[in-house]
């Protein structure tokens, strides 16, 4: 397997601070965008929290015998040992996210997004699987021979109302409650997290990105942008992606994390 990878994190043209982060970790085969909420630069600190606890934990669990290291939540027979790493570090980032609360009573409220995959070497025949974990609406998507797709589908008040045939796609757009996310990494209870799995073929790309991308530009020019390897290369995909952002008024910080597959 051969893969490349690329991250971007911008504010946005409206905010000041930037409350997503990021981790890029091709020598373990993971990735992971965390889109921060709270006021007083609580949102910060929650992403950073996250981020840190996930990562961590993956690096830790990474390449190590089921039985080596203690799974504080037990292995989950039908998640099998690669999605237990994943549901165990986003459990773990939400305990963490507690332990900040506790150590500092005015970050209570805060939360973050979290959407993370992990690429499973050496374990398909002419594929890559992958495992992509979320919670709330930062996105996975999938882009295929010029087709993108969504891997993950948001947990928010509006993908609800839209899944109900409640809302269009064009209401959804500008409703006041489209920032509005059903699930988060938020401290308390163990969070509801969604495990997806999904095949990776040569010349596949996966993007990971918060909602300041992909509520301000639509999945056909996502499409286009991320078809413009390789000329660009992905360090210029990324940013023109941002860019897309931005020029549609960069109302929010935007992160796009871009993977691609080169050889499975
Ligand atoms: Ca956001």
């Amino acid at each position: 397997m051969h893969v490349i990878s690329q991250a971007l994190t911008h504010p946005g043209l409206r905010r000041d601070a930037n409350e997503d982060s990021y981790a890029s970790s091709p020598d373990i085969g993971f990735w992971l965008v965390c889109d921060g909420m709270g006021g007083h630069a609580a949102g910060e600190v929650a992403s950073r929290v996250a981020v840190d606890a996930i990562d961590g934990f993956m690096r830790d669990s990474d390449g190590v015998a089921a039985h080596d290291i203690t799974w504080p939540y037990g292995i989950d027979v039908n998640l099998g040992v690669p999605g237990t790493r994943l549901m165990t570090a986003f459990r773990l980032a939400n305990r963490a996210l507690d332990a900040r609360i506790m150590d500092d009573p005015t970050l209570r409220g805060m939360a973050t997004t979290a959407v993370a995959v992990l690429l499973q070497p050496g374990e398909g025949d002419g594929y890559v699987p992958a495992l992509v974990a979320h919670v709330g609406d930062s996105r996975a998507y999938l882009w295929r021979q010029g087709h993108l797709s969504r891997l993950t589908r948001d947990h928010s008040w509006i993908e609800e109302q839209k899944a109900a045939g409640l809302l269009g796609e064009d209401e959804a757009r500008s409703h006041p409650w489209r920032n509005l996310v059903t699930r988060a990494l938020i401290g308390g209870g163990d969070p509801l997290v969604e495990i997806t799995p999904a095949a990776l073929e040569r010349g596949d790309r996966v993007l990971l990105c918060s909602d300041g991308l992909s509520s301000v530009v639509v999945d056909d020019v996502v499409a286009d942008i991320v078809s413009r390897r390789p000329e660009d290369g992905l360090e210029n995909v990324c940013q023109m992606l941002v860019d897309a952002a931005n020029a549609g008024g960069g109302p929010d910080n935007i992160t796009v994390v871009l993977i691609e597959v080169d050889e499975v």
